[in-house]
């Protein structure tokens, strides 16, 4: 079974993949198996960045914020993780395993 890090396809042109260490923007947590992308800004207001982020912090950017304030607050992720939903998401998902994933994220069990 091939193991597939997504790090190692880059579409930068040229652009070696030699940075196997790279945390999720979200959370800062190392990245597992599965890594999604994330446009900080919407390509429809010219971003190009993208970013890797978990699964499951992807979803709870998504949850939390809409897309317009998402295109609003940018790359400003200070501004995102101090978002108190996103502050609670981030305390409790802190000591997860990168690859953890809940469906639903939303139960106040502790
Ligand atoms: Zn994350």
């Amino acid at each position: 079974m091939a193991r597939r890090r997504d790090w190692e396809y880059t579409d930068d042109e040229g652009e070696t993949p030699a940075k196997p260490a790279v945390p999720c923007w979200l959370c800062a947590r190392p990245m597992g198996e599965k890594v999604e992308w994330h446009h900080p800004i919407p390509k429809s207001r010219g971003g190009r960045d993208k970013v890797q982020i978990h699964p499951i912090c992807h979803q709870a950017l998504h949850a939390n914020y809409t897309n317009s304030e998402l295109g609003r607050i940018g790359d400003d992720v200070e501004t995102l993780r101090s978002g108190e939903a996103v502050a609670k998401f981030l305390s409790w998902v802190e000591g997860k395993d990168p690859d953890f994933h809940a469906p639903t994220a939303k139960k106040g069990k502790r």
